[in-house]
């Protein structure tokens, strides 16, 4: 059991696939996650057969067991900028297609912003764009991320994500990552055990077990429902330690990545360490 926990940290791919795997085996992780391209920039270098070969091989080789992939932030589907939007139909198929042939089975995106035009236009038009990009991959599914709902982004509600799947037809194709900083900075309580406890049976009731994906462990510099989007290392933020432990120990979640994405990279051993040994 304790063994086989998913557990890992976001990696980097600058010095190639297979060294993201590398380095995740180096920090301890059995799960990584990675950009499949830049995160910043639209344009994605072709990936060569050498390279996905590579990346098959040193993955089959080592102690990773899961792979997920995280969409470029650039990428909203909500935006009421048809500029934006086309290039982020574009952009997310070009990121499946990469996750399609590197065998990564989810990808987590953000949902979208609607900056101007309202958030119910805003889901409706993320809804419409998934369905007819999803239609054409069939290997790697979207893992829509909960969000702190800061600025205009939606997703800070589990009913939006909800939303979002029950107006796709292909939404079998969709799943959720909930992401601990997140949840909290957008006012789902998870600070004691009761209120955890809740929260996580509030997200079975509403988006369903079997849809989350994965799971992203940051702690939260700012305080319990402020919408900001502020990480912060396991124990070092606002999220008692104590919800780290439950999550690990959490008998739904077992089979669930559960990656770090906080911000001092040389803590991920220690961090990694840590929640391994809240297992019990
Ligand atoms: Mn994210
Ligand atoms: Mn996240
Ligand atoms: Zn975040």
């Amino acid at each position: 059991m304790k063994k086989n926990i998913l557990l890992g940290a976001h990696v980097s791919i600058s010095k190639g696939f297979d060294k993201a795997i590398e380095e995740g085996e180096k920090i301890g992780c059995t799960a990584i996650q990675i950009f499949t391209k830049s995160n910043r920039s639209w344009f994605a270098k072709k990936i060569s057969d050498e390279e996905i070969e590579n990346f098959k091989e040193s993955l089959k080789n080592s102690q990773i067991k899961s792979v997920v992939a995280h969409a470029s932030y650039l990428i909203n589907l909500g935006s009421s900028k048809k500029e934006i939007e086309k290039k982020s139909i574009k952009s997310l198929e070009t990121e499946l297609e990469r996750c399609e042939k590197l065998g990564i089975p989810i990808l987590v995106l953000h949902p979208g912003a609607h900056l101007n035009q309202g958030e119910e236009k805003c889901i409706k038009q993320i809804a419409k764009n998934l369905d007819s990009i999803l239609k054409k991959y069939s290997k790697t599914k979207i893992a829509l991320e909960t969000t702190a709902g800061q600025g205009t982004n939606v997703g800070y509600k589990f009913e939006q994500i909800k939303k979002i799947r029950s107006l796709c037809k292909q939404k079998n194709k969709i799943g959720a990552c909930i992401d601990t900083c997140h949840i909290f900075s957008a006012g789902y309580n998870i600070s004691t055990p009761e209120s955890y406890k809740k929260t996580i049976k509030n997200f079975i009731k509403i988006i369903g077990l079997r849809n989350l994906k994965a799971i992203h462990l940051n702690d939260s510099k700012t305080d319990f429902g402020s919408r900001k989007d502020r990480h912060a290392n396991i124990g070092k933020g606002k999220i008692p330690k104590k919800t780290f432990e439950l999550i690990m120990n959490d008998k739904h979640f077992s089979k669930i990545p559960k990656i770090l994405e906080t911000p001092i990279k040389s803590e991920y051993p220690k961090e990694i360490k840590l929640l391994r040994k809240m297992v019990k």
